[in-house]
């Protein structure tokens, strides 16, 4: 046996990768990760329940088509349009690797969502990072400047929980030559999509997923709508069995019988969206407008707000060193802040009075 004198190395640039790591340590009221925090659709349950036998012990459909036909219904555009994948974040991942060869830059609003310059790293390109306007819009130049092969965009944003402009994405998509995807994965908070924009253009892949408001973050399902030759594209980039049958199955019922549940619950957040901005409003912070199932309360050291409230049974996502658009509050916290999810009432007050402990 012949012993080597160096381990293997993972591929340039991976030494610099660390893995995802928010604190998802328990806590009695976890406003931390913007899932649906009224639970998950009876129907969906039901599905799960129910599912045993060749859901467990053969291969899933290998691209899941079921699965695509319920996304058409509730989207209302042909399968042929759909990809799905485990989670979004799987099918942003795919997107990058079938559009993007190493070396190839790829711009993004700066704050998005974290994840993202990491799967441009882990794919071997070379993320740039374009602050966003005072208006927290794109900036679409900025965005342009570097003719980059992928530009990501995501509205509602997360974490800033704001959206861009119909404008500022026309510019974008006009002036683009590469791949434009929009994350939406708050899209049903916001009530608006640019699945329209998606159906009229070659070069845009429109990104969901059924962990924000249909509550099923623990089964991993994503998708995307796109020209069908993009999603082909994406479609061989995720490789086969991403969904499983028991995911797929609980997706159908939450998109059939289980669409009434999630819409009531959507409508929920978003009154109560207004009602937590409003709250954190009176106590002196200057919350950004959002149109997603979150808020982001502008902070001075968010990370030791986020601690003192995690020791009151609160867990909250602080964000330190955001870059942020100058003359915001955001600016005036130095780019610290708190993220809260949105949930039901009680959970909301709880947060409320120990933020109140908190800044007191
Ligand atoms: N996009 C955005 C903007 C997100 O906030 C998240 C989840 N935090 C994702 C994608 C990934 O979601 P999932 O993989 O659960 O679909």
């Amino acid at each position: 046996m012949t012993t080597s004198t160096q381990a293997p190395r993972a591929r340039p640039g991976y030494a610099d990768l660390s893995l995802y790591a928010p604190d998802r340590r328990p806590c009695a009221v976890d406003l931390s990760d913007n899932t649906n925090l009224w639970g998950v659709p009876p129907a969906a349950v039901r599905a799960m329940r129910e599912s045993a036998g060749d859901a467990l012990g053969r291969y899933p459909e290998l691209y899941a088509d079921s699965l695509k036909r319920a996304l058409s219904d509730y989207i209302g555009v042909d399968a042929s349009r759909i990809v799905t994948g485990c989670g979004s974040d799987d099918v942003l991942d795919s997107a990058i690797r079938a559009f993007g060869a190493p070396g190839d830059r790829i711009t993004l609003m700066d704050p998005t969502f974290p994840m993202m310059p990491v799967f441009a790293r882990m794919n071997g390109l070379t993320p740039i990072s374009v602050p966003l306007t005072p208006a927290f819009d794109a900036d679409v130049d900025g965005l342009l400047a570097s003719d980059p092969r992928i530009i990501y965009l995501c509205s509602p944003n997360n974490p800033t929980g704001t959206m861009l402009t119909r404008a500022s994405i026309d510019a974008i998509i006009a002036g683009a030559t590469g791949l434009v995807i929009i994350d939406e994965a708050y899209a049903e908070f916001a009530g608006s999509t640019t699945i329209d924009v998606a159906m009229r253009s070659d070069r845009v892949l429109v990104t969901r997923t059924l962990s924000k408001a249909f509550g099923l973050a623990g089964l991993r399902v994503g998708y995307a709508i796109g020209h069908p030759a993009i999603v082909a594209a994406v479609e061989k980039s995720r490789g086969p069995y991403k969904v499983s049958a028991v995911a797929a199955r609980a997706g159908i019922a939450a998109l059939g019988d289980g669409l009434a549940w999630v819409r009531e619950h959507v409508d929920a957040a978003v009154a109560i969206r207004a009602q937590l901005a409003a709250a954190l409003c009176s106590l002196g912070m200057d919350p950004l407008p959002s149109r997603a199932n979150f808020v982001l309360a502008p902070i001075r050291d968010a990370t030791e707000v986020a601690a003192a409230l995690r020791a009151r049974g609160v867990a909250v996502r602080p964000f330190d060193g955001l870059a942020a658009p100058s003359g915001t509050a955001l600016d005036a916290s130095r780019g610290s802040a708190v993220r809260i999810t949105v949930g039901p009432w009680p959970l909301i007050d709880q947060a409320l009075g120990a933020l109140r402990e908190v800044l007191r």
